[in-house]
C-alpha cells in the first residue's frame, strides 16, 4: 500500500481510501456480516482511511462496529456535517448535536476529519459565518481534528477557501471530477496545493458507470454520459479489460492527489481495488492501448457534469 501526507494535516493516509456510502446499502443492498468483514480486511491489507456520512443509510453504525476491536491509531475517519436523509441544515445548533450523534454511532472518542457535506445545497456564506466556527469550537474540545468540505461544484472551494483564515478548512473532498470521463478538478489542484489543503477525490468509478454491472438508478448524470460511460465498459469487456480496474488506475495516478476513495462493501471489491492499485506502476501496453481507446469513447462528453446545489452556487 501506498501512503501519502494529506496536505498540511500531517496525517500520513493510504491513496485508496475506503469510501462507505456502500456500507449503507446506497448502491444496494449488503448484509452487515460483509460490509463489516470487507472494513476488516481492508485494514489488514494497509488501507487506514474510512469515509462515511450521517446521511449515508446506516454506513456510521457498521463502521463503528467494524473498527471496534482495532486500535485508533491504525485507522483515520472522516465523517459528515449538514447532509441529512431528510435534508440539509449547516445551523451552528444541528452540527453540534451532529458530531455528537455520529460519534456514537461510530463509537469514538473523536472523528479525525469532520467535512462539511454537500455545501453547494446550503448557503456558502452561512458555512462560513456559522458551520465552520461551530466546529473548530468542537476541535478546540478535542472532538474532531481537522476541518473539511465536500460537493461537486468546483467553485464552492474557491468560495470558501477565499473567505476564511489560512489553515481553518484543512481538506477538501470533491467527487466525480478526477475520473475517466471529467478530469476536471485538475484546474483546481495548483490552488489547493498553494493553500496547503489536501485533496481527496471521490468516485472514481463515477458512482458506478464505470462498473460492469452500470450505476444505481438514483445516478444524477444525464443520459448522454450515462450512454457514453456504458459503451466504454463495453468495449472494454470486449477487449477482456475490467473498466473498473482502467477507471481507478487513471484516478489514483496523480501524485497531487492523497487520497482515491472507492465505494466498497465487500471484500472481493477490496481486493479488486488493492490490485488495480498494486498493478499500477506495471501498467502493461495492452492497458495503455485500452486507455486511449477509452477516452477516444468519452471524447464527446469529456468534462461533462450535471447541475447541483442551489443556482447561486
Ligand atoms: P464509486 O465511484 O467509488 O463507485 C462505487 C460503486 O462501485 C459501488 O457500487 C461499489 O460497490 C462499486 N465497486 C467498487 N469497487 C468495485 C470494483 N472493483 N469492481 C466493480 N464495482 C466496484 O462511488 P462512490 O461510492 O460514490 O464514491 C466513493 C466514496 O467517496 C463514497 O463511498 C463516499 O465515501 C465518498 N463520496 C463522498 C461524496 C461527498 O462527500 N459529497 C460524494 C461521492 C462520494
Amino acid at each position: 500500500m501506498k501512503y501519502t501526507k494529506l496536505g498540511s494535516t500531517g496525517l500520513e493516509v493510504s491513496s485508496l481510501g475506503f469510501g462507505g456510502a456502500p456500507l449503507g446499502s446506497v448502491f444496494g443492498p449488503v448484509s452487515q456480516e460483509s460490509a463489516i468483514e470487507s472494513v476488516r480486511e481492508a485494514i489488514r491489507l494497509g488501507i487506514n482511511f474510512f469515509d462515511v456520512s450521517p446521511c449515508y443509510g446506516n454506513a456510521e453504525t457498521v463502521l463503528g462496529r467494524a473498527l471496534e476491536s482495532i486500535p485508533r491509531e491504525k485507522f483515520v475517519v472522516s465523517t459528515k456535517c449538514g447532509r441529512y436523509s431528510d435534508g440539509f441544515d449547516f445551523s451552528a445548533q444541528r452540527v453540534l448535536e451532529s458530531v455528537d450523534e455520529s460519534l456514537e454511532r461510530l463509537k469514538l472518542d473523536y472523528i479525525d476529519i469532520i467535512h462539511c457535506h454537500d455545501i453547494e445545497f446550503g448557503s456558502l456564506d452561512q458555512v462560513i459565518s456559522e458551520t465552520i466556527p461551530a466546529l473548530l469550537g468542537l476541535k478546540r474540545q478535542g472532538k474532531v481534528r481537522f476541518i473539511g468540505m465536500s460537493g461537486l461544484p468546483l467553485a464552492i472551494f474557491r468560495y470558501v477557501l477565499d473567505r476564511v483564515e489560512p489553515g481553518t478548512v484543512d481538506v477538501i473532498l470533491s467527487y466525480c471530477h478526477y475520473s475517466l470521463n471529467d478530469s476536471s478538478l485538475e484546474g483546481l489542484i495548483p490552488y489547493l496545493k498553494d493553500k496547503g489543503v489536501g485533496i481527496i477525490t471521490a468516485s472514481p468509478l463515477a458512482m458506478g458507470l464505470f462498473t460492469e454491472s452500470g450505476p444505481p438508478q438514483w445516478h444524477p448524470a444525464p443520459e448522454e454520459i450515462k450512454e457514453a460511460c456504458a459503451k466504454a465498459a463495453t468495449h472494454c469487456k470486449l477487449k477482456g479489460q475490467n473498466i473498473s480496474e482502467i477507471a481507478l488506475k487513471f484516478s489514483l495516478s496523480n501524485p497531487d492527489i492523497a487520497i482515491t476513495l472507492v465505494g466498497m462493501c465487500t471484500t472481493q471489491q477490496v481486493h479488486e481495488n488493492i490490485k488495480a492499485m498494486d498493478n499500477l506502476e506495471r501498467s502493461s501496453v495492452d492497458c495503455e492501448n485500452i486507455l486511449d481507446e477509452v477516452k477516444e469513447i468519452l471524447a464527446p462528453i469529456k468534462n461533462k457534469t450535471w447541475p447541483c446545489g442551489r443556482p447561486e452556487n
